[in-house]
């Protein structure tokens, strides 16, 4: 299945690296809102109210509002809820940098968007990003083989074997060796009763299967959340309160698509599925990168 976008329309799918994107939320505060280089270890109620943070190497500080921005592996996700992670995929990262230059015929292959090779239980994609490289991106079931069996390229390509060779030269035209890593989510429908002076936004409140909703609704928390504090400061606890009920609505079922889509993904009649997918339900969010 080919699929381009009609010219100066996103069709529902528009596309931004992620480092692109980074650099333009960060360009927008004044630059030292963010203090690198410091891990949060733990989060623990004051006796007056508030949080009193202690970072890695022993760097303390508190905060009246806590907000948990801190992705998959949350630590003040902790202090709401204790669901656990469940391993939904693993997914071998390469990339190709120069692509144009050193391997056009790869370049012409994947074009300026993405390409999806869909097998049976696995997928082999790539991704041109806006700095001219190839990210190579390799699915597989989440299993019980150890993450270092992915981290070399005769390894996936075994697990590629009889595949066409214009495609499996993806992989072996990676520029270092494979980045593996194990895909997680939390259970659909996650929730937790408020605790005052803390929340979650982002993956840290709903990780969920990488099918191109993550960053997006986590951008939406982070705007939800701020303009019910602002409309609000007298009682940030309402805030948190109301922004954490909508929140939970908006988020559930796109975790339960998500899964869907994931478990559509990497099934043994995935290619079919996919096509069926797309051009039954053209306006359905994207399995994306
Ligand atoms: C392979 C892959 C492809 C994806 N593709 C898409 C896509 O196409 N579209 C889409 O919308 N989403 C996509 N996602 C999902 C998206 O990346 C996430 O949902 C999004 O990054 C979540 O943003 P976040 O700010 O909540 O967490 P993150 O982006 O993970 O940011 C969390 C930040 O917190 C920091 N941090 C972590 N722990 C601590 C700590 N203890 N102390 C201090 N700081 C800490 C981290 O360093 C990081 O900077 C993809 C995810 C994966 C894995």
């Amino acid at each position: 299945m080919h699929h381009e976008p009609q010219p100066g329309s996103f069709s529902g799918r528009p596309e931004i690296d992620r480092s692109t994107l980074r650099d333009l939320l960060l360009d927008s505060l004044p630059g030292d809102t963010v203090v690198w280089r410091h891990r949060l270890v733990a989060a623990t109620p004051r006796p007056d109210g508030g949080w009193e943070l202690t970072f890695h190497g022993g760097h303390r500080t508190g905060c009246y509002i806590l907000v948990g921005a801190d992705g998959a592996r949350s630590v003040v996700r902790s202090l709401l809820t204790d669901v656990p992670l469940s391993g939904v995929a693993t997914l071998a990262e390469l990339n190709i940098g120069d692509v144009d230059r050193r391997h056009p015929d790869l370049a012409e292959l994947v074009g300026p968007g993405n390409l999806w090779c869909v097998g049976v239980n696995q997928i082999l994609a790539a991704q041109r990003l806006g700095d001219g490289s190839l990210r190579v991106g390799i699915s597989l079931p989440a299993d019980d083989r150890p993450i270092d069996a992915y981290r070399r390229k005769p390894a996936l390509l075994d697990m590629f074997g009889g595949w066409d060779p214009r495609l499996t030269a993806l992989i072996e035209a990676g520029d270092s060796a494979p980045t593996p890593r194990l895909i997680e989510a939390m259970p659909i429908g996650t929730r937790w009763s408020s605790r005052p002076g803390v929340t979650l936004i982002g993956d840290a409140a709903h990780l969920m299967p990488p099918v191109g909703e993550g960053a997006n609704q986590a951008m939406l928390d982070a705007a939800e959340l701020a303009s019910r504090l602002v409309a609000n400061p007298a009682d940030p606890e309402s805030a948190i309160r109301a922004y954490e009920e909508v929140m939970f609505t908006r988020i559930h079922p796109i975790a339960g698509m998500s899964a869907r889509v994931q478990a559509m993904m990497l099934s043994p009649t995935a290619a079919e599925d996919i096509v069926r997918f797309f051009t039954a339900r053209p306006a359905e969010p994207a399995p994306a990168d």
